[in-house]
């Protein structure tokens, strides 16, 4: 029993260790907690950085376009002949992509070619067309989308008028008609 008020300092320096052990481990428990746990930094950055048209997603479109500019213009459908909003219309204007507003055909390159879908002779000087050999349904046939957004529009067929000889058949859905101001 004597012996023990002499061995206290030995009992107190080999806890020394074991105290700073633990106060480390304390020190460095909080602290990883946040790395382990990325969901709030994830949050932040997909609501601060807005989408583009190149980067949207397709539920962005989804809730963007109405369901038959949905199913055209990203899911390359096709409206039924003569059904769409621009089939006959001779309104002078500029046809913007419907998707990111590019601006892609003039009214004057218009005309009347009898299939039921808005046919231009040709594209907008500077196009903004990307043609795409599409080999679906059996046929063979140039497939057009919009170079911005990749949005389906149409196929451009070498059937039309001079001066270009060409046919650009677009989809009304995937089409937006901004009218010419009225001049006097
Ligand atoms: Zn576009």
């Amino acid at each position: 029993m004597h012996l023990l008020p002499n061995h206290l300092p030995v009992l107190i320096y080999a806890a020394i260790p074991w105290l700073l052990a633990c106060c480390l481990i304390a020190c460095h428990g909080p602290e990883s907690t946040p790395e382990s746990d990325p969901t709030p930094n994830g949050d932040q950055d997909e609501t601060s950085t807005p989408s583009t048209p190149a980067t949207r997603t397709d539920l962005e479109w989804k809730e963007i376009l109405s369901p038959l500019q949905y199913e055209v213009a990203r899911g390359a459908g096709t409206e039924r002949a003569f059904t769409g909003i621009y089939w006959d219309t001779k309104t002078a204007g500029t046809y913007q992509c419907v998707c990111c507003k590019a601006p892609l055909f003039r009214s004057n390159s218009k005309f009347d070619s009898g299939c039921g879908w808005p046919s231009f002779f040709e594209p907008l000087e500077g196009s903004r067309l990307v043609e795409i050999t599409d080999e679906t349904l059996g046929m063979r046939r140039i497939e057009v989308r919009c170079k911005g957004c990749d949005a389906h529009l149409g196929h451009v067929f070498p059937d039309g008028p001079e001066p270009t000889g060409l046919r650009y058949c677009i989809n009304s859905a995937s089409l937006s008609l901004v009218e010419d101001a009225p001049s006097d």
